[in-house]
């Protein structure tokens, strides 16, 4: 038996690990002090606390604790390095290179800093959702000072290439930040290998708890330096003031140690079951999956079921399981997903795309399961569509092209 409905965005968020959330408890009632009290134990208890977390994280991505800025989550992570660079290198340039696939935490930022002073050059993405290296090497400029590309799309799961990347900024002397929250945890990452600069993540992708998350700002070859985007009484180096978070702390400690467990048998796991439920939704026709199917998470697929819509198959579907298109942020809009769009899908494919992200508490029979209840929904809607009708009397509508003609 299921109990459903059966859970497939864990691109939107994790559930806590019950794991995670005994070791927070005690951080709540008797162990509550403030981890920069330093005049009683209450304090230093949390300070202790706070500073096993941040090996744990550390640990995971390969950095030293003394990288690791503790923040609100990726999107202030986000915010921080970027700003934080923009700001603390002004005196070199204003020039900033990301990607149009970038999560919304990264292109409102740059949009921002555009609109006081910036100037950001967006690279595109080819059918497959990849960056070309040879136009983010053309795109470096001697005032550049910053190249942010993240790991892994949240919508499709692609990789991109994170060493070449970071060996063309490496040449040229510009800082990497990465996004990687949907990276870290699922597949292996070592800021030093990986040549990561600057890192943000977030407890709540990976079994942590919500409202905690980090930058990780390296500290030799070469140091990286950041102005502070909240300031106050000096915490996390002066780069980021506030009380910290003990228990989430702890929380996202414990799940980045049980990620670094778990990682190698999880995502062998993960990556068959997605399979699993590629192969069954790929037998339905005209149906394809979005994005590299080559570099990328393995718990992520992004399937296009043309002639139906993602809205209408998401509420034939939302009483038994819970999908998204696009990105939680942007799925409560009508707008196709820009990412698919920079991908070159054209809006009919991308109107009617759904993201599957498995996760921990995924099992084969919620697969097996989600198959069949999203093949009967596929079918049902093209059954009452005249598209899929005029499409099957082989009005090859595709060709005529009268239906892409919005974007051309
Ligand atoms: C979820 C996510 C974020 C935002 O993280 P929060 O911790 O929720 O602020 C940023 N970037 C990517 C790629 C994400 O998947």
């Amino acid at each position: 038996m299921i109990k459903l409905p059966v859970y497939l965005d864990n691109n939107a968020t994790t559930p806590c690990d019950p794991r995670v959330v005994e070791a927070m408890l005690p951080y709540f009632t008797e162990k509550f002090g403030n981890a920069a009290s330093r005049t009683h134990s209450f304090g230093w208890e949390g300070e202790e606390a706070v500073e096993y977390a941040r090996e744990q994280v550390a640990a995971l991505i390969g950095a030293g604790p003394k990288e690791i800025v503790f923040t609100s989550g990726a999107t202030e992570a986000d915010n921080l390095a970027i700003k934080g660079v923009f700001e603390m290198y002004a005196s070199k340039g204003n020039h900033i290179i990301t990607v149009f696939t970038e999560h919304k935490a990264v292109l409102d930022t740059c949009h921002h800093l555009e609109r006081s002073g910036g100037e950001i050059t967006w690279l595109s993405v080819n059918g497959e959702g990849l960056i070309d290296l040879a136009e983010l090497e053309s795109a470096i400029r001697p005032d550049t000072v910053l190249i942010a590309i993240m790991i892994a799309n949240n919508e499709t799961g692609v990789l991109q290439p994170i060493r070449e990347i970071s060996r063309i900024a490496r040449q040229h002397g510009v800082p990497f930040f990465t996004d990687a929250s949907q990276a870290v945890g699922k597949i292996p990452i070592d800021v030093q290998a990986d040549g990561i600069d600057l890192m943000a993540f977030s407890a709540h992708k990976l079994y942590g708890p919500k409202g905690v998350g980090a930058l990780y700002v390296r500290r030799r070859d070469p140091r990286v330096r950041l102005t502070a985007q909240m300031d106050g009484g000096g915490h996390e180096r002066g780069m980021r003031s506030g009380t910290l978070n003990v228990p989430a702390i702890v929380g996202f400690g414990k799940a980045c140690a049980l990620c670094r467990q778990d990682m190698e048998l999880e995502s062998h796991r993960m990556a068959s079951l997605r399979d699993l439920l590629e192969k069954g939704l790929l037998e339905l026709e005209e149906t394809s999956v979005n994005g590299s199917r080559q570099h990328r998470l393995p718990n992520t697929t992004n399937i296009s079921f043309k002639y139906t819509e993602s809205q209408s198959l998401m509420m034939g579907l939302q009483k038994d399981i819970a999908v998204s298109s696009g990105s939680a942020c942007t799925s409560a809009s009508i707008e196709p997903s820009y990412v698919l769009k920079a991908q070159g899908l054209g809006d009919d494919l991308a109107h009617s795309s759904l993201r599957f992200g498995l996760g921990r508490t995924t099992t084969e029979e919620e697969i097996r399961y989600a198959i069949g209840r999203i093949r009967e929904t596929v079918e049902g809607l093209r059954k009452i569509s005249p598209l899929w009708e005029l499409y099957k009397e082989g009005a090859k509508l595709d060709n005529a092209g009268w239906m892409r003609g919005k974007e051309d």
